[in-house]
């Protein structure tokens, strides 16, 4: 193999960088020729790439975002396009792609390698870590840490005032960064799409609570993490039912697009460098159509349409601390 190339797709990561920084210094130690395509897609279709040395790569372990830019491409889905892509990626020689990004981007991964006869590689690279088939992605950690960061500042003024406050994490349809951040703070309730109900029992559950703190603990603070597009008409809503209901302040806090920024913390660094030189060793084996991976410490690649078809579980266990700490303080 001579050529490679890689671009970041879709939502950006914190460990980003640290993931191209791998395959670039993994494929020089191979003597392999390897580029970077710029602002997603978009970047293929418009031949718009960078070479990538060393000094490219020196430097940006510790920075978040991507140096190669991320975008979304609503036009990728074409077959027209697909084809562009490949004649582009012929014109200069690659032989395989690697993208890193989400489980949308190894969508856009599957349909060039319908048109494509080179290689094509994913790596998960999003902070929601809802791609089945790999223990955690790139980023997934950072966006934790930045979440529970905030959590604890806003835990400070909630005791100062006794207010309830609604926190909104990122995570888009799954609750693995809502759960953790909810059990690193110790908040008093987390609201998870997969531990959904109605929103009337929603709420019933969340009042009962409340009402079982105050009697417990007095007129205490009460942390809720919530994950966005769960509550249906937003959490500024949510919180006006709930200070309606309980009459204690409510107040919402989004934390939105910080989450996705930092220097990322070092088990997005490690993993995104191991995933890294991973995706080019696989690639010298003729690997294709695949994700790699990390499950229980073992790199491994599996079929791409696997991070769309199949579903990533909560830790069930974490589930049910989370239940028996909040069941706790119910009890009389
Ligand atoms: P993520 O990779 O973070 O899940 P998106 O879902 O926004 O992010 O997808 C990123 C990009 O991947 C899209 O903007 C598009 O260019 C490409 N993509 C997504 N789905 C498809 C698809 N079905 N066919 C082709 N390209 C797709």
């Amino acid at each position: 193999m001579r050529k490679i190339a890689m671009l970041t797709s879709g939502g950006d990561a914190p460990g980003m960088n640290a993931c191209i920084r791998a395959i670039v210094l993994t494929s020089l130690r191979y003597g392999i020729e390897v580029f970077g395509y710029r602002h997603g897609y978009n970047g293929l279709l418009e031949q718009e790439y960078l070479g990538l040395r060393a000094k490219s790569v020196a430097n940006i372990i510790q920075r978040g975002g991507t140096i190669l830019h991320s975008a979304r491409c609503l036009t990728f889905k074409s077959d027209d396009s697909a084809k562009i892509a490949a004649k582009n990626l012929d014109a200069l020689g690659i032989e395989a792609l690697l993208v890193i990004g989400g489980d949308g981007s190894f969508r856009g991964a599957k349909h060039l390698s319908n048109h494509w006869s080179g290689q094509v590689i994913g790596l998960p690279g999003t902070i929601d870590n809802d791609i089945y088939g790999t223990d955690a992605t790139i980023g997934y950690y950072t966006a934790i840490e930045t979440a529970l960061e905030s959590i604890d500042k806003v835990r400070d003024t909630a005791d100062a005032f006794e207010r309830i406050f609604l926190i909104e994490v990122m995570g888009r349809h799954a609750g693995f960064i809502g759960l953790n951040a909810a059990i690193a703070s110790a908040a008093d309730q987390v609201m998870v799409p997969e531990l959904s109900r109605s929103c009337e029992d929603e709420l019933e559950n969340i009042i009962n609570h409340i009402e079982a703190v105050k009697k417990r603990r007095g007129n205490a603070s009460y942390i809720v993490v919530i994950t966005e597009n769960l509550w249906p008409d937003g959490v500024t809503k949510l919180a006006e039912v709930l200070t309606q209901k309980t009459k204690v302040e409510c107040r919402p806090v989004i934390l939105g697009h910080v989450q996705r920024g930092g220097s990322p913390v070092s088990q997005d660094r490690v993993l995104a460098t191991k995933l890294g030189a991973f995706a080019v060793e696989s690639a010298l084996k003729g690997e294709s159509g695949v994700m790699v991976s990390e499950v229980n410490q073992q790199l491994k690649c599996q079929p791409l349409e696997l991070s769309w078809q199949q579903q990533k579980e909560l830790d069930p266990y974490l589930v049910k601390i989370q239940q028996d700490l909040f069941d706790f303080i119910k009890r009389p």
